[in-house]
């Protein structure tokens, strides 16, 4: 099937030094030589793969801009196609007419993801490399642009592989001894069919947890700072974004609003709100906030729960403590600088860590017990970690086969049915990568691409 040619800006919208704007297809470097002349003379179509030429973009004999073309041969394209990428200088609006001029040339305009689906049809990318892309450009944080770096580098890929080789090697067993029932072949054992299948339900469930882990990197943990007026929930707020954000006075009840920060703990990043403190009050503008304090507790996965070391436990600080205590809690008990006053054996139950916000000491424990009180290990952003829900449903789909499968052959099940388990879990798998997947699944992951990758 012959693809037609498109065309695309690759950079972002608004004013850059420079801008590139893509063609791919069949026709890439014909229609570019209609629209380029290089100061050479020489036309693009005699030019080699990988090599560059400097000219200008004409356009009915004037020219539009000065250009450097780039010109890549099938298969040795991202596309797989012949393509043409023209560096301009990058204003939005001579950036819209060289395409405008291109479009009018034979090309016809891009689809969101278009070139990185062609990328895929052509064999030069598997999914899960396809759909790191998405986090190569966007990433939110250090985590996710090196998780995705990793998937990109293949790391995802040949995890999922070893995985499906495991379950080939099963397969392919079970019909051998399904055909030849009577024949004694070493490796065709119970033992061995089971130890196959064990291997990879292992493996899936190691991916499904990191892949948890892995979201908790890259989305941040929504976390809320709460306790009552005065214990020093802005200074710690303070203390853990680095910043004078939030207002610290003495007078009690001062942080009315929640003000929130994302602030990056190693590799992990907190979505902190400081809330106002959460007590009875009779100010209506104050129990706006303590309402706000209380519908956050509910909303947030950690919670900083922050008492103050240098005054007596009040009805107050029970009534908090009532509250959170079935969410995920560190406490913090701050002011370890003045005076012990609080009796702190009502804290044993929970999780704790002592500092001094105003002086910063504790604050690698409370880091440290901060990551351990939402990791449930450590998982180096440079592992292959799954990337998205449909990554994730396919690797669940394909652990329910092996586990299926695995119950089947302990409950002494037909080989047979144990091959059919095994597989809907291959058929899961290649999915996720791509090796087998409609065209409907393919345009619905293409479509969430920008216009121009
Ligand atoms: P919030 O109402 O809970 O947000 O409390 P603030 O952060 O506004 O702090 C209330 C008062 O306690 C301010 O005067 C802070 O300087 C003081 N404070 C906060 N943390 C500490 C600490 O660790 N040691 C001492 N000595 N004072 C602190």
């Amino acid at each position: 099937m012959t693809n037609k040619t498109i065309a695309a800006i690759a950079t972002p919208a608004g004013d850059g030094a420079l801008g590139v704007i893509r063609i791919s297809g069949e026709n890439a470097v014909s229609v570019a030589d209609k629209v380029f002349r290089a100061f050479s003379n020489k036309p693009l179509k005699d030019f080699e793969g990988y090599s560059a030429a400097y000219g200008e973009i004409i356009e009915n004999g004037n020219r539009l801009d000065d250009a450097v073309a780039l010109v890549f041969k099938a298969p040795h394209s991202y596309t797989g196609e012949d393509t043409v990428e023209f560096s301009v200088h990058g204003g939005s609006i001579m950036m819209r007419s060289i395409l405008r001029l291109i479009l009018k040339n034979g090309a016809a305009m891009a689809g969101a993801g278009e070139f990185t689906k062609r990328a895929f049809l052509n064999g030069k990318t598997d999914l899960t490399k396809a759909e790191s892309i998405m986090g190569l450009i966007s990433a939110r944080n250090e985590a996710e642009m090196r998780l995705s770096r990793a998937a990109h580098g293949g790391k995802v890929a040949k995890k999922i592989a070893q995985i499906e080789a495991d379950l080939i090697s099963a397969d392919a067993a079970i019909s051998v001894f399904s055909d030849y029932p009577d024949e004694d072949i070493e490796d065709l054992s119970f033992n061995n069919f089971h130890r196959m299948l064990k291997n990879a339900a292992l493996a899936l469930e190691k991916m499904l947890n990191d892949y948890e882990m892995g979201k908790i990197l890259t989305n941040g943990i929504i976390t809320a700072i709460v306790g009552k007026p005065n214990v020093g929930k802005s200074t710690l707020m303070n203390m853990l974004s680095g910043t004078e954000r939030s207002i610290v006075t003495e007078v009690a009840g001062t942080t009315r609003d929640i003000i929130e920060e994302t602030v990056s703990i190693g590799d992990l990043t907190l979505k902190l709100a400081d809330t106002a403190g959460i007590h009875n009050t009779d100010d209506t503008v104050e129990s706006i906030g303590v309402n706000l304090a209380k519908e956050k507790i509910e909303a947030s996965q950690l919670i900083l729960a922050v008492f103050d070391l240098s005054r007596e436990f009040d009805e107050e600080d029970t009534a908090l403590l009532e509250q959170i205590k079935d969410k995920n809690t560190l406490i913090i008990i701050n002011k370890t600088d003045l005076e012990r006053k609080a009796d702190i054996s009502k804290l044993e139950r929970f999780k704790s860590v002592e500092i001094s916000a105003k002086c910063g000491n504790g604050y690698e424990e409370l880091c440290k017990e901060i990551k351990s009180a939402v990791m449930k290990y450590d998982l180096s952003p440079d592992s292959a970690v799954l990337l998205g829900e449909r990554q994730h449903d396919c690797a669940q789909r394909a652990l329910d086969g092996v586990c299926e499968a695995i119950n089947a052959l302990e409950s002494g099940c037909t080989l047979d049915a144990v091959g059919v388990c095994v597989d809907d879990a291959l058929s899961a798998l290649l999915e996720l990568t791509g090796k087998r997947v409609t065209n409907e699944v393919a345009d619905e992951i293409f479509r969430k691409f920008c216009v121009g990758k």
